[in-house]
């Protein structure tokens, strides 16, 4: 379908249709044709420093990712979202429903944290650490080079009519990115209900786990989608950070940067030319090789400025010092820099708007901080048992009966001993001893009985205290209520 069509002569004018410039890159995005169907990238494999650091960071990475479901911390998980049974465990500490402010404040530091981050360096984390990256650009690129071949012989094999061994070739390929997808989709359902729930689901009969069997074809379907066909697109229409990050970055922010000053004018190097008689001629350091291009996995021309779709891969930095060296210019004509660096020459600063974001930043980190450190692993409650009163006993002292709740975030088990301590009584938990089981919420019923001459006239104020082996786990305020006089 064209994307401006003619309009009919009798439709009435529309001020905000204005035409496509095909000519200006931020008129239209890199990966659509003019009839608005999509262009597919084939970035040219890439070798250089960036790439290999990314590569030993991936790895890193991609072990934490993949190992992350089987570490324990004191029998916790190390990461757990479990969303169905609203359990959640970080770093081995279990969260409640009841931690919902911790896990709010948390939000808060992270949503904080990125706005900082990005604002003194850019889409780093889009390059460097986010998984979609990671997987699409070290593991499943790094696989369809490894089967299909470079750039140019994939292209070759796309443009081919299907014969013997392009179907040999797309069926194992996709063969191989469905089982991978699987795996990933197992991962992301192990950090939701646990390895040894998955477990379970792949051990026992499909019938018994049908919802768990339904997420587990889902999740690898999804991710299959993404990585073998979806790909940049996810990054540039689905991500949420990609999309703000013109409003998070400014012209301090180091992002991977062509320098146009030390490049332009661009123009192909002739032979024998030397850099100084080219200068004389007008023009840059830039040959006009369009590398930085062809190795782009989101097909931008980096030399055109910032870009939404720029995940900040150094994919082009690589390209571009590969051919610096070739030509004998410094490396570094496209780098990581802001673009004051580029212009004035200005070192990362600190400006108002950072100071203020880290200012914040601080402030949450530390609120968390305290959250975290005064979280107790028990989590007590006491309320009047509904629709009781007060009873006077046969020895003339009164009674009134209470429910408690006891939340143990532990995963052991929790024997806990109640104590009257304000006013002097007797308290009486029904039905023996407390022992709260692990991730466990119990609920018991309480009888405090008090002497007549403790008592205020209608309510007296009382104090329970919480206690496991001698130590005091929580303080308790209720009142007791009684005849007035
Ligand atoms: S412009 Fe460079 S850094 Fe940005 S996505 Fe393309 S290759 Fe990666
Ligand atoms: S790789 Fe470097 S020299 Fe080649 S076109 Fe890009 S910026 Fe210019």
């Amino acid at each position: 379908m064209p994307v401006n069509p003619t309009p009919p002569p009798d439709a009435p004018e529309r001020e905000s249709l204005k035409p496509v410039d095909w000519s200006d890159f931020r008129d239209h995005i890199a990966t659509a044709d003019q009839q608005g169907r999509r262009k597919w990238m084939y970035p040219r494999q890439v070798n250089g420093r960036f790439f290999r650091w990314r590569t030993w960071f991936s790895w890193l990475l991609l072990a934490i990712m993949f190992g992350g479901p089987f570490v324990t911390i004191h029998g916790n998980p190390l990461l757990l979202v479990n969303i169905p049974e609203r359990k959640f465990v970080v770093l081995g500490q279990i969260f409640w429903p009841q931690d919902m402010i911790i896990f709010a404040v948390t939000l808060l530091v992270l949503l904080t944290g990125v706005i900082v981050f990005t604002a003194a360096f850019g889409r780093l984390w889009c390059g460097w650490a986010c998984p979609q990256t990671v997987m699409m650009e070290m593991v499943f690129r790094k696989i369809e080079y490894f089967i299909e071949g470079d750039a140019p012989e994939q292209r070759a094999l796309d443009a081919a009519p299907w014969h013997g061994r392009k179907i040999i070739k797309k069926a194992f390929k996709h063969a191989v990115f469905y089982a991978l997808s699987f795996l990933v989709g197992n991962v992301l359902l192990s950090y939701i209900i646990g390895w040894q729930a998955l477990y379970q689901i792949i051990v026992d009969p499909p019938a018994r786990h049908l919802v768990g069997l339904g997420f587990m074809i889902g999740f690898s379907l999804l991710f299959y989608g993404i990585f073998a066909r979806f790909r940049e697109q996810a990054c540039t229409f689905i991500c949420p950070y990609g999309r703000h990050q013109s409003t998070l970055i400014d012209e301090n922010s180091i992002i991977v940067a062509y320098d146009y000053k030390r490049g332009e004018k661009r123009g192909p190097l002739r032979q024998r030319q030397t850099f100084g008689e080219r200068r004389y001629a007008g023009f840059g350091d830039c040959v006009a090789c369009n590398q930085c291009v062809v190795v782009c996995p989101t097909g931008i021309d980096i030399r055109n400025g910032v870009q939404m779709e720029c995940v900040q891969c150094t994919a082009c930095i690589d390209a571009c010092d590969q051919i610096m060296d070739k030509v004998g210019s410094p490396r570094g004509l496209i780098r990581y820099a802001s673009l004051n660096g580029i212009e004035r020459g200005e070192p990362l600063r600190l400006t108002p708007r950072l100071i203020g974001y880290i200012a914040v930043l601080t402030a949450l980190v530390t609120l968390l901080a305290v959250m975290i450190f005064t979280r107790t692993d028990v989590e007590a409650t006491v309320l009047r048992a509904p629709g009781s009163l007060f009873q006077q006993m046969p020895d003339g002292h009164f009674s009134n009966l209470y429910t408690l709740r006891i939340v143990n975030k532990t995963s052991r088990e929790l024997p806990v001993e109640l104590r009257l301590e304000q006013p002097a009584g007797k308290l009486e938990i029904m039905g023996g001893q407390l022992v709260v089981a692990p991730e466990k919420q119990s609920e018991n019923s309480v009888l405090v009985e008090l002497d007549r001459a403790v008592m205020l006239s209608g309510n007296t104020p009382v104090v329970i205290g919480v206690y496991q082996a001698g130590k005091k786990l929580q303080t308790l305020k209720t009142s007791f209520i009684g005849p007035r006089n």
